[in-house]
């Protein structure tokens, strides 16, 4: 479904009435056109050019990209959770731009979301894309409505993680990846 910004500002309007607040107040003025233009841009994001090399000298050890700073949005609340993502996997005669790892993170996080199916997702689509031999996704995230509302837990993180192929049947390759991650167990 493409990004309808006008249902979006309309919906911006009703929502700061709908908390008592006056749209037409200079501040609040410009956000409607502003949230749509931030959904438009997320949007955007969502779709890239997943590059794929065969050559690279066969690499047949772990690919990890660890501390990706990841923002994604609590479908419950419409809340920012945010945190850290690890990505790691074992290619099978095939790699990606390293870059692409980034971006692959930024294309699911960008919509409304449970950090479960955001950690699966990343997972799927990187064993679908990369076909490797294993795949490890791990997310280390922060939910503003637990820090800001409800239990009030500022600071927690949830950790979790999917893995796939070696990652979950050799316990040598998944002891790397956490020690690589410095985490000791999941
Ligand atoms: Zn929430």
């Amino acid at each position: 479904m493409p990004i309808d910004k006008e249902k979006i500002k309309q919906a911006i309007r009703l929502f700061l009435e709908g908390i008592g607040e006056d749209p037409n107040r200079e501040g609040l003025l410009e956000t409607p056109d502003r949230v749509a233009r931030m959904w438009e841009d997320f949007e955007k994001q969502k779709t890239f050019n997943f590059k794929l090399f065969e050559e690279f000298g066969n690499y047949n050890e772990m690919v990890l990209v660890k501390d990706i700073a990841i923002y994604s949005f609590c479908e419950h609340h419409l809340l920012p959770f945010f945190g850290k993502a690890h990505i790691a996997y074992i290619p099978d005669g095939i790699v990606c731009g390293l870059s692409k790892l980034v971006r692959s993170v930024r294309a699911f996080a960008l919509r409304p979301q449970v950090q479960e199916r955001l950690t699966n997702e990343i997972a799927d689509f990187l064993a679908s894309q990369l076909k490797p031999k294993g795949v490890a996704v791990v997310l280390e995230m922060e939910h503003l409505c637990m820090s800001m509302r409800g239990v009030m837990s500022p600071g927690h993180l949830t950790v979790t993680s999917a893995l796939r192929g070696i990652f979950l049947s050799d316990l040598r390759t998944r002891e790397e990846f956490l020690k690589l991650i410095d985490r000791p167990a999941l």
